[in-house]
């Protein structure tokens, strides 16, 4: 018997084997498409000789641990002991999985917020619990009056993700006031702070739990090296949580997958003395403008985009289809592949919305945008 009988094959796999198989533009699947920067690779390719290839500490490359630490007290004021509070993970998704397997119980129960990403329900199945699924405002913000309402004392997490995948929003001081007072009320809740886009952030400021003192001993936070250094491919990143859950954490990824690549943790380790992160979200929210730019030569309608390389527009002024028939049209007719909204949501909502990935190369995207005046 299926132990995931409602889980199936992911939409963004889906929909970038259309684009394939259509010959069309992907603006579905989240990844770059233009090349990593050449210092990363040439490090890389000098350590192919070094000898840098067997196994790392299970928790990570200790001079990797260091510089992730001291790149959290850059980013947000915030100490955290490497030895303790920090794990590298193969991506987001690994740290994510081992998260929620070390700390969710049979019966309990985690708050996801719906539009949401697809990789938080599965883990909560495959502990017995309950994945219990919040709808966000029409806006996007967090309604914390349904959030109140879901939480009880069976409630183990909540799930946040911030900036937001699909929808490009970011949580505001409010929010952030509200879910202390939350944790004030239900002192077993953890919250599991989802922030893979962390450094892709526009006119509004990225705001961390790690900005959050009140938040440290109750938060999990997971980052991506695979958006900060378009590298999705290499599958890396990493959990910061105190030292009580980190244990448990560490348990899991033990056996999940023991320790991650070598190679690419001491190429990022090196990277990390020379790369700027921050200027990831001047060149993001450049591709931001030119893409919206484009867009609005089209009959689609833009929502925001405060971060994350996606853009939301609506299509209700040109279809009546669902957003699945649309995208379906839109890859094998028009030649560009997306996401529809409706997979985000437990429910199937459908608000005549699809997501595009602008994390490409400005010729893809003006190339998809002609074809997107056709509509
Ligand atoms: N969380 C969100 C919101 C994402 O969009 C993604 C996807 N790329 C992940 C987690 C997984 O990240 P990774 O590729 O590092 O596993
Ligand atoms: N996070 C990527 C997105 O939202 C997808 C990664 C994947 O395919 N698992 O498009």
């Amino acid at each position: 018997m299926s132990k995931l009988p409602h889980i199936g094959t992911s939409i963004f796999t889906v929909m970038s084997q259309m684009a394939t198989e259509y010959n069309a533009i992907n603006l579905s699947q989240g990844f770059p498409n233009f090349p990593v920067d050449e210092r990363l690779t040439s490090i890389l390719a000098r350590l192919t000789k070094e000898n840098v290839h067997q196994y790392t500490p299970m928790a990570g490359y200790p001079p990797l641990l260091d510089k992730i630490a001291r790149l959290t007290q850059q980013s947000y004021q915030r100490t955290v002991n490497p030895k303790t509070e920090l794990l590298i993970t193969a991506g987001a998704t690994e740290g994510i999985f081992a998260t929620l397997q070390a700390l969710v119980n049979p019966n309990e129960e985690v708050i996801i917020l719906d539009p949401s990403y697809d990789c938080y329900e599965a883990p909560i199945l495959l502990s017995s619990a309950k994945p219990v699924r919040v709808a966000l405002n029409d806006d996007f913000t967090p309604n914390w009056e349904a959030i109140n309402n879901a939480t009880n004392e069976k409630t183990k997490l909540i799930i946040t993700n911030n900036p937001h995948n699909p929808t490009g929003k970011n949580w505001t001081e409010s929010d952030f006031l509200q879910l202390e007072k939350l944790l004030e009320t239900f002192p077993n809740l953890l919250v599991l702070s989802d922030e893979v886009y962390e450094y892709i952030t526009f006119e509004t400021p990225h705001i961390s739990i790690h900005h959050r003192p009140k938040l440290w001993n109750r938060s999990i936070s997971v980052s991506s090296f695979g958006k900060s250094f378009h590298i999705t491919g290499w599958k890396i990143g990493y959990v910061i949580a105190p030292e009580y859950l980190m244990t448990e954490i560490k348990k899991v990824h033990q056996f999940l997958v023991f320790s991650v690549n070598s190679i690419a943790q001491v190429a990022i380790s090196e990277y990390l003395d020379i790369v700027d992160i921050k200027s990831l979200g001047s060149f993001y929210q450049q591709k931001r403008d030119f893409f919206r730019s484009l867009l609005k030569e089209t009959k689609l309608e833009l929502l925001p985009c405060e971060g994350t390389y996606f853009q939301v527009a609506s299509y209700a002024n040109i279809s009546n289809e669902s957003d699945l028939e649309f995208t379906k049209r839109l890859v094998t007719e028009l030649g560009v592949a997306t996401i529809p909204i409706s997979i985000f949501y437990a429910n199937g909502k459908d608000t005549k919305c699809i997501r595009f990935c602008f994390a490409k190369d400005d010729a893809t995207l003006t190339a998809a945008a002609e074809r997107l005046k056709k509509l």
